[in-house]
């Protein structure tokens, strides 16, 4: 039942799955939400919505929420039920135990990009200011970390450069390792609808997304590429533009940098299509007339997601993307842009807020002494200036025993991260984890402490989403469990002795906008005012900035940067011979912790692998076989679903349930800049599991 009654009031707030970011009325009659309607004036979705935003609501109230705070000396005891003084005494305790025994570097805390920008700020603030270390990440490390890197260096600035509007003004899109119909509903109906329009399409995908041929919409190009092969199809289009003389030179000129080394670089006949015709699987021909369609088709807009990320050179194609926007002059003006799709709904946010090891909220280095400055005099205390650990140095460190301790907001690693026997072991291994989050869930099988966290329905704050757009999340409903989740990190911290206290989830974003240039402008009454800004937001835009670079980069000049591509060491084998690629679904979100808990949506029970019908047949496998998936790493069993949308030698599976669990076969290979996991490359075998 989705109705349940006629709605009294409403809340305007923020949707809590993918990074599109939509408004919606939560519409309540008394304390009881009846319906979710998606918000008209909404600046990312104009009213518009998708399944999971508008029915996937009911995990909110579902009975596996937990409600207490919860602890346990070791991990085979029972859970003990605990008032929230104890369980915060006690985590304060620990952690304070283990650093005095190990090291201030022993202890560390991952954040969530499902949580609000205050509560992430929290964090990394209870990090950098109480634990006296820079040991934070953030999971964006395993989806957007080569975004952040590419665009910085490139652009200056670790942000897509466009709203989602600018895409009604463009004339062709570029859409690289992203299938918006599943992972972008929202914003996906705006590309259709300008496509119908008559925009030109170029997917580059080993998969036939559904955007290939759609009703009214016919790809003019389908570039299906083999996996891992990114940078050699980026710098094939560069190629093209530099050697067919299609570059704008006066763009070039006035706004860049570097461009004759790189054009030197480019032009060499190892970046021809022809040359990588053999590595990528493209026919140099159908590539060579993608290129030209790019560089000459009017406004050309780049769009990307974990397709592009989640490789060994996820950094090199989102550089090589950018080279390829200067090149033509396809940046700072509507219709045009690199616009990286991002995943879970506060990827941006968690990324901005000062959640990764080496950045200081803004994306400031640790190193850089005039931002480490402002911390240390409003915060009163010294910061490191050198990086903490990543999440997979933590891993690696738990298992050496350097690192002792773990505090875990709202993320599941023990699921969503690759090689899960070796994360699960480093888990095992620590004396401390803390969770916090709504479930129990395969990350707090190794916990000590879980402490209840809160939906979106009862959190006050702020996401900001993949086109730097912050939108207030306000509560519909006071805390089930009794706290903000940010109150329980300042009284973690408080019980270690630092004096860390707001009296709202605005006075956190007035810290943030006070010490965070790009924030400036922020606050919740301007929020509350305008509807939501996209940053920068500050004195030179007040109203915020919708599309970046219009007469400079942020860094001054672009930079053009050498993207050599380098083919991935995971290589299929006589042993392995297929390659697996993975993705998401429309109806499922993630590790589906969601999803899975809400009857509203038509989900998938269980993950599927899909196969081509000639590599299922070699097989002896059949439509709806059971079969197993192994890699050099781990071995699973799902159920085969034979289709062509799969190149043969290809097979590809979703991430979102426990049980068949596609990280058990991924494996520790990942991004040379930032460690993002090489998920969408694996080297597999798949045989026919016989019944007894
Ligand atoms: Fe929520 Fe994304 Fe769907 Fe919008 S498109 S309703 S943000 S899941």
């Amino acid at each position: 039942v989705i109705e349940l009654g006629m709605p009294t009031r409403s809340v305007v707030t923020t949707c809590a799955y993918c990074g599109v970011g939509c408004s919606f009325k939560a519409e309540l009659r008394g304390d009881e939400l009846v319906r979710m309607v998606p918000f008209k004036d909404g600046g990312a979705n104009e009213g518009h919505s998708c399944v999971k935003g508008r029915f996937a609501f009911g995990y909110a109230s579902h009975p596996d929420r937990v409600m207490e705070p919860m602890v346990r000396e070791s991990i085979t005891d029972p859970w003990r039920k605990v008032s929230w003084e104890e369980a915060i005494t006690y985590t304060a305790r620990r952690l304070q135990e283990i650093q005095s025994t190990y090291g201030q570097g022993s202890i560390g805390a991952i954040t969530s990009s499902r949580t609000t920008n205050e509560e992430v700020y929290a964090v990394q603030k209870m990090v950098r200011a109480v634990f006296g270390n820079n040991n934070v990440d953030t999971c964006a490390r395993v989806c957007h970390s080569p975004t952040g890197y590419g665009l910085k260096q490139t652009f200056g600035e670790s942000a897509g450069t466009q709203d989602f509007s600018s895409v009604e003004k463009a004339d062709v899109i570029l859409l690289i390792g992203a299938n918006p119909t599943d992972g972008h509903p929202v914003f996906a109906s705006r590309m259709k609808r300008r496509l119908r329009q008559g925009a030109k399409l170029i997917v580059v995908d080993p998969r036939r997304i559904d955007l290939v041929r759609s009703p009214h919409i016919e790809a003019a190009h389908h570039l299906q590429l083999a996996p891992g092969t990114n940078v050699a199809v980026v710098n094939a289009f560069a190629h093209v533009v530099v050697t067919e003389g299609l570059v704008d030179r006066s763009f070039v000129e006035e706004r860049c940098e570097d461009f004759e080394q790189w054009e030197q670089f480019i032009s060499g006949p190892e970046h021809s299509p022809e040359a990588v015709e053999s590595v990528t699987g493209i026919p140099a021909e159908e590539l060579r007339a993608a290129a030209r369609l790019y560089a000459t088709g009017g406004n050309g807009a780049i769009y990307y997601g974990l397709g592009v990320t989640e490789h060994s050179q996820g950094s090199t194609t989102v550089m090589g993307m950018a080279n390829l926007a200067m090149a033509t002059g396809n940046i700072g003006r509507r219709g045009v842009g690199v616009n990286p799709l991002r995943g879970q709904n506060n990827v941006q946010g968690s990324c901005d807020m000062g959640s990764f090891p080496h950045e200081l909220p803004g994306y400031r280095h640790v190193s850089d002494d005039g931002a480490r400055d402002v911390y240390e005099q409003l915060w009163g205390t010294p910061i490191l200036n050198e990086p903490g650990l990543r999440i997979p140095n933590m891993f690696d460190a738990a298992i050496d025993g350097s690192f002792r301790a773990l505090f875990v907001q709202g993320e599941d690693i023990a699921q969503s991260d690759p090689n899960i026997q070796h994360v699960h072991a480093a888990l095992a291994a620590l004396d401390l984890v803390v969770v916090q989050d709504l479930f129990e869930n395969e990350t707090a099988k190794f916990a000590h402490v879980l402490l209840p966290g809160t939906s979106f329905l009862e959190k006050d704050g702020t996401f900001t989403n993949a086109e730097r757009r912050i939108n207030r999340v306000r509560p519909v409903m006071a805390p089930k469990t009794g706290k903000q989740e940010w109150q329980i990190i300042c009284e973690i911290a408080q019980a270690m002795g630092y004096p860390m206290h707001y009296d709202s989830a605005s006075q956190i974003m007035d810290e943030i906008a006070l010490t965070t240039p790009t924030f400036a402008g922020v606050s919740f009454a301007h929020l509350d005012k305008v509807g939501s800004v996209q940053w920068p937001c500050n004195l030179e835009a007040p109203n915020g900035t919708p599309i970046m670079h219009s007469d400079e980069f942020t860094r001054g000049k672009g930079r053009f940067m050498e993207t050599m591509y380098v083919p991935t060491s995971e290589r299929s084998t006589r042993k392995y011979p297929l390659i697996l690629t993975t993705g998401r679904i429309l109806s499922q979100y993630n590790v589906g912790a969601q999803t899975r808990r809400t009857a509203n949506v038509a989900w998938h029970p269980e993950d599927i692998l899909e196969l081509h019908p000639h590599d299922a047949e070699v097989r002896g496998i059949e439509n709806g076989d059971m079969v197993a998936l192994s890699s050099r790493v781990g071995r699973t069993t799902l159920r085969a679903e034979l289709s062509e949308r799969m190149p043969v030698g290809v097979c590809y599976t979703t991430f979102h349930h426990p049980v068949t669990g596609a990280n058990v076969i991924t494996t520790d290979n990942s991004d040379w800049a930032t460690n993002c996991p090489e998920y969408k490359v694996t080297a597999v075998q798949v045989d026919l599991v016989v019944e007894p």
